[in-house]
């Protein structure tokens, strides 16, 4: 089946709407997403699609709007994406980060990947529904969110706890993190679907000491204390945990290869299979890095207390794991606590959604293969498990191969190619009429 000229429209509008949603600074902090919601409605009701504003706090703003489907009576499919942005120093970049600017085949500005293009496709898709007369296979919630970059407090959690209503019937979803083209060689690609993240174990550490003068002896210090115990973190090897989605993708990589993959012998299986062991080491582990350090006001005193932070990560099943070996490196005066802890996430990569949007990758991309991924970090996805959505990252988006995607994100000279944003909506449309 080929997408009728009906689609050549939304496909062609998508660069618009991308590019005007560039234009809104919606920085993260610094900035608000009002004036962007205000926009994603007004393009909403252009076509008769019924939404709803929803302001957290002044300023950040959120839709939600709802599709009716073909089959009612199914749970709907939750499809998010967020509104917000990181910063952008215009210094730094080729062309001014919010210009939504033409160059190369791309459209550059800050949000161009992560992920106005996907809240573009969202809406093109949507209109090309409307303006068609078509339902999607089920119900479709279309959720624009606030807050995302500062981890949803004003957005997706805030919603979840406040206006669960606003996503009643919905039983799965599908948001950033996957659904991305990988380069596996000069034809063929991975489209990584994630179906897991690992979770966040931020934690401060606390040194206590006793404080004294810089030039005594002191076996209580707490600056050699916490550092010792931070080099211990930082230094420390996790082991490798191989979950399923990321053995599945790995074999799938090995088959598509024609090398072996022996998960008994994981090094010698990661060294042939070239890129993809480095695109995936992030998920084979735990980890834990440390990443800031206070302590101490002047040279000669010797400070009665320390605190760090570190970053730990840990994959779903092992979160108890990296709490037992973080407890097991600190020394005895160090105690730790969280300042930002949230669940790891894992779903099982099947079922007819599942289905769906391999199938729609295949159809748009007969050398893609769909494999399922986890994620190395967190996305909205976290606040609507605990509605007790099943969440997938999907975005649709097939890049060339000279393109570093990863170093694109919340980097200099962010941008996607226009045919990327034309295949998300082929990609997307598909997926909504067989979800
Ligand atoms: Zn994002």
């Amino acid at each position: 089946m080929t997408l009728t000229a009906a689609s050549e429209q939304a496909q062609t509008e998508v660069v618009d709407l991308c590019a005007e949603l560039i234009r809104f600074d919606t920085s993260n902090p610094t900035s608000d997403e009002r004036a962007a919601a205000d926009w994603v409605v007004d393009r909403l009701a252009e076509v008769g699609i019924a939404s709803e504003l929803v302001e957290s706090a002044p300023g950040r703003a959120s839709v939600i709007a709802r599709i009716a489907g073909d089959d009612t009576e199914r749970g709907a499919l939750l499809v998010h994406g967020h509104l917000d942005v990181v910063p952008a120093d215009a210094a730094e970049w080729q062309v001014p980060p919010f210009s939504g600017e033409i160059r190369d085949g791309y459209l550059w500005g800050r949000g161009a990947i992560d992920m106005k293009d996907t809240v573009a496709v969202m809406l093109a898709t949507a209109r090309h529904f409307a303006r068609t007369g078509t339902k999607p296979a089920r119900d479709v919630v279309l959720a624009f969110l606030a807050d995302e970059e500062a981890g949803g407090k004003f957005g997706a959690h805030w919603l979840v706890e406040h206006r669960p209503d606003l996503f009643s019937g919905v039983t799965e979803a599908i948001g950033e993190g996957g659904g991305f083209s990988f380069a596996l060689d000069d034809t063929r690609r991975l489209y990584p679907i994630e179906n897991a993240q690992r979770g966040m174990a931020w934690m401060e550490l606390t040194a206590n000491g006793r404080a004294g003068h810089g030039s005594s002896p002191n076996d209580e210090n707490a600056v050699t204390d916490l550092a010792e115990s931070l080099t211990r973190i930082g230094r420390e090897t996790f082991p490798i945990r191989l979950i399923e989605p990321v053995r599945a993708l790995l074999e799938e990589a090995a088959r598509l290869y024609g090398v072996e993959f022996d998960e008994n012998d994981i090094e010698s299986s990661l060294a042939r299979l070239g890129p993809v062991a480095d695109f995936m080491q992030v998920v084979l582990r735990n980890s834990a890095n440390p990443t800031m350090f206070t302590a101490g006001y002047q040279t000669n005193v010797i400070p009665g207390k320390a605190t760090a932070r570190v970053d730990g990560r840990f994959l779903p099943g092992h979160e108890q794991e990296l709490i037992d070996t973080i407890d097991r490196l600190l020394l005895p005066s160090v105690s730790r606590e969280w300042v930002n802890h949230d669940i790891a996430m894992e779903t099982t990569f099947d079922g007819p959604l599942v289905d769906a949007m391999c199938d729609a990758v295949r159809a748009e991309d007969p050398d893609g293969h769909p494999v399922p991924y986890c994620n190395p970090g967190g996305t909205d996805a976290k606040a609507f498990t605990h509605l007790g959505i099943r969440c997938f990252g999907f975005k649709g988006l097939k890049l060339p191969h000279d393109l570093d995607y990863g170093r694109l994100f919340h980097g200099v000279d962010e941008r996607v190619p226009l045919e990327g944003l034309r295949f998300g909506v082929r990609v997307m449309t598909r997926l909504w009429q067989s979800c």
